[in-house]
């Protein structure tokens, strides 16, 4: 697997993986991998003859509030995992390569990025869609696939190809849990051993208010059953638990399908979020 840090010979190197019609998917991370990490790798082999996996820790992404410089980083255990995967080339830029001096364009992303997530963190989902398009670009694939663990960042992802009319489709992976139901994350791993035990309130809550909600239960009473079960079940406080259609991600009092249950919660420092399908 070819380590690559500039833009030159990325282009060198796709161009060879693209040589006789072969096909390229493209898997963005921020590193510190997991099985999550691997199961888009994964569906990558399946879907196309060649994976690039990108590790960027982007910093326009981050508050100044936020975890950027404390963000886990372990390069060599990562290039590891993913020659291990059979991946055909990391792509691992320098801030200085992927933002040099003079950068000074970007992309805003309105309606899809106000709630939710975007309200919690604002100017995120800019610093997202931003760095994504330049990966695009970079990489030149033919698929990108991103989990629906970020459900928000997925739907937000769809809009932009199709709002800049980038030549990729975009695939989604299905959210890869732990056992005890907590969704595999490069942020569990801030949570001592007493926070881990109780994040497990947050998949539990969803599933609970997606069996209610399904079943005809009253949506805001059912979301607030939700809160009422994570803040019992240990975490500190919610930025939201909410029902949103799965496409528009309008914010449903009435389910409809598709419908999603959203949500976003702290245990301690750790901010942590999931959803899931409801119906
Ligand atoms: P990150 O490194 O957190 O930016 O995540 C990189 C990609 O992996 C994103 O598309 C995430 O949605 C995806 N991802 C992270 N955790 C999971 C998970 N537990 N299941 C599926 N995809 C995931």
């Amino acid at each position: 697997m070819q380590i690559i840090r500039d833009i030159a010979t990325l282009h060198r190197a796709v161009d060879a993986l693209k040589r006789d019609g072969k096909s390229v998917a493209l898997v963005p991370t921020m590193g510190a991998l997991h099985d999550g990490h691997l199961s888009l790798v994964r569906m990558g082999k399946r879907v196309a003859d060649h994976v690039i996996v990108s590790i960027f820790v982007n910093p326009t992404q981050f508050g100044p509030n936020e975890d950027f410089a404390a963000y886990p980083r372990d390069e060599a255990r990562d290039a590891a995992l993913l020659a291990d995967e059979g991946v055909a080339l990391l792509w691992a830029p320098y801030v200085a390569v992927m933002y040099p001096a003079g950068h000074s364009t970007h992309i805003e992303v309105a309606e899809l990025g106000a709630d939710y997530c975007g309200a919690a963190r604002p100017g995120h989902f800019d610093g997202v869609a931003t760095v994504v398009a330049k990966l695009f670009n970079q990489a030149r694939a033919d698929i990108a696939i991103f989990g629906e663990k970020d459900w928000q960042q997925l739907a937000i992802i769809r809009r932009m190809a199709r709002d800049l009319d980038f030549k990729l489709d975009i695939l989604g992976a299905p959210i890869a849990r732990d056992t005890d139901g907590l969704a595999l994350s490069s942020r569990n791993a801030y949570l001592s051993e007493a926070q881990r035990a109780a994040a497990t309130a947050l998949p539990t809550a969803l599933k609970a208010a997606a069996v209610a909600i399904a079943g005809g239960a009253d949506v805001g009473e059912s979301l607030a059953v939700a809160e009422k079960a994570i803040i019992a079940g240990g975490f500190d406080s919610i930025d939201y638990v909410a029902l949103a259609d799965a496409d528009s991600l309008e914010r449903l009092s009435i389910f409809r399908t598709p419908a999603r249950l959203l949500a976003a919660a702290r245990i301690g420092k750790t901010r942590l979020i999931d959803n899931l399908a409801v119906g």
